[in-house]
């Protein structure tokens, strides 16, 4: 097979029934983010390349659902074994879509995309009782005894639609999952990072999945490739990361053909300060929570709240960290720089104080071209501003005082989303009274992103609907099929 990688870049193309696809005549740009360089093309899959991967994954959902759990176990070892062994190709091709420090994609992204295929095929031996059956003798209405058990089916061609931030983390994040649980997959990755998705398609092609097992397009969400993909009749399923206003769009079309969702959205993550934290530690965890990735990870913290003894002490270091901080990614695009760079003008009409940042840097290389912005620390708004309802997925974070343990709980669940939550402190009966009445799906105490592959992730109200992770991805991923024998 020949490779997709040409010196450092990698050339999109789409995975069809068990074979990389020609482009067609549709074409877009891949932007370097880091100084704006046109560095490839990519594929823009039409009605008809959709259509063809989703009965791809069809024809093949006999022979991948109904192999045995050593085979599927198996085989996400050797896609685990595959992307390892050209880790440093991964590394460079997520480097190159989105600018990300290296020591960032190598450490998280690629590690971890490695970890959740090996992490699925540990877990499918983890649950006997539940890849196999679990049987309950019983009694139904007083008409006879029966014995009941329990199977889980796949659901059949998994649509798995993921974001930009981090590509192949998210991606493989459902995709081992799925494949796990014995579904076929169709999967389309942002158009803005398309090349680690290409590579993992040329790993699973030499791991030699059944035809049509994973299926791989390329191209755009709204009225193309993804809305193609996820309206399409006969996908069973849907797992998508992105942003909330997409998922609702998701929704609406899924809705035609009832398709189950699992939706890992947007957030606007508060992290609560108290005055008894360890001073150092808190300022160093909320330096990494909100500027990490340059704030573009859904579990970054947007909102601080801090307890008013140590408020101005607090914004005066973080901001201080903050303004020195020099080793750091660009925005992905120079659409999302100028999203970001409203909120900050945005930021200022509504009244607030800027600490650190607000603006563009300037490096003096050809970065100045690229799509960078400053870390920013602002405080000073009221708790109705957009800047600290909406989302603004930058390297953004406002610092408001509170006076009570009420007042900071009431504060931090005061907004539409519910993905991911901090509290800083050292006092352990109040971390226990406040974490769990902080309304997000997860919940740092002193330390942020600290992750076990096992436990449940996702968020509430407007961050998502259902949990991945562990058993929660499996039992999306499956159905439960009762079956009743009367003895
Ligand atoms: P996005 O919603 O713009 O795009 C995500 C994916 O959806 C892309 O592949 C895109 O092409 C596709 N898409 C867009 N419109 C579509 C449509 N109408 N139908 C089908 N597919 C469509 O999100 P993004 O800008 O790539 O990512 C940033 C967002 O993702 C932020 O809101 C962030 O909070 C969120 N996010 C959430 C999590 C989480 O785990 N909760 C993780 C990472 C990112």
């Amino acid at each position: 097979m020949a490779r997709s990688v040409v010196g450092k870049a990698v050339r999109p193309a789409h995975y069809v029934a068990g074979e990389f696809r020609p482009a067609g005549a549709a074409r877009f740009p891949l932007v370097d983010p880091v100084d704006g360089a046109v560095v490839g093309e990519v594929p823009e899959a039409d009605r008809e390349t959709v259509d063809a991967a989703v009965a791809a994954a069809r024809a093949a959902l006999a022979a991948w659902g109904g192999s045995p759990v050593e085979v599927r176990a198996g085989a996400l070892r050797r896609i685990a074994d595959g992307v390892e062994a050209r880790f440093d190709e991964f590394v460079d091709a997520e480097v190159a879509d989105t600018g990300k420090p290296r020591d960032l994609a190598a450490s998280v992204d690629i590690p971890r995309a490695i970890g959740n295929f090996r992490a699925y095929a540990d877990l499918l031996y983890g649950r006997p009782e539940r890849a196999h059956s679990t049987a309950v003798p019983g009694w139904s209405g007083g008409t006879g005894q029966a014995l009941n058990y329990t199977v889980r089916r796949p659901l059949g061609v998994v649509a798995i639609v993921s974001p930009w931030n981090l590509p192949l983390l998210l991606l493989t994040w459902k995709v081992a999952p799925a494949l796990a649980a014995g579904n076929t997959v169709v999967a389309k990755p942002s158009e803005e990072t398309p090349s680690t998705a290409t590579l993992l398609a040329e790993v699973i092609h030499e791991v030699g999945l059944p035809v049509g097992t994973f299926n791989l397009i390329h191209g755009h969400g709204a009225g193309a490739a993804g809305e193609f993909l996820t309206a399409h009749p006969d996908v069973d399923a849907i797992a998508f990361t992105g942003e909330s206003a997409t998922g609702t769009a998701i929704m609406r079309v899924a809705a035609e053909h009832i398709t189950p969702v699992s939706f890992e959205l947007g957030g606007k993550n508060p992290a609560i300060v108290f005055a008894d934290a360890d001073f150092e530690q808190a300022v160093a965890g909320t330096l990494r929570s909100a500027f990490t990735h340059s704030g573009q990870i859904c579990l970054c913290t947007e909102r601080v709240y801090v307890e008013r003894s140590i408020h101005a002490d607090f914004v005066a270091e973080l901001g201080r960290r903050a303004a020195a901080s020099t080793d750091y990614g660009p925005m992905i695009s120079a659409a999302h720089r100028d999203k970001v760079l409203s909120y900050y003008r945005l930021a200022v009409e509504e009244g607030a104080t800027v600490v650190a940042g607000g603006g563009v840097p300037s490096f003096g290389d050809e970065r100045d071209r690229g799509f960078y912005v400053e870390p920013t620390v602002l405080t000073g708004l009221p708790q109705s501003a957009r800047t600290v309802r909406e989302e603004v997925f930058g390297p953004i974070c406002h610092v408001a005082p509170f006076d009570t343990e009420d007042e900071a709980v009431a504060l931090a669940n005061d907004s539409p989303y519910g993905l991911a939550a901090t509290v800083w402190t050292r006092d352990l009966s109040r971390a226990h009274r406040v974490a769990p009445r902080v309304a997000a799906g997860i919940v740092w105490v002193n330390c942020w992103n600290l992750r076990d592959l096992r436990t449940p992730f996702g968020g509430i109200k407007a961050s998502g609907i259902g949990r991945e992770g562990g058993e929660y991805s499996l039992d999306f991923f499956s159905e439960p099929v009762n079956i009743c024998i009367a003895i």
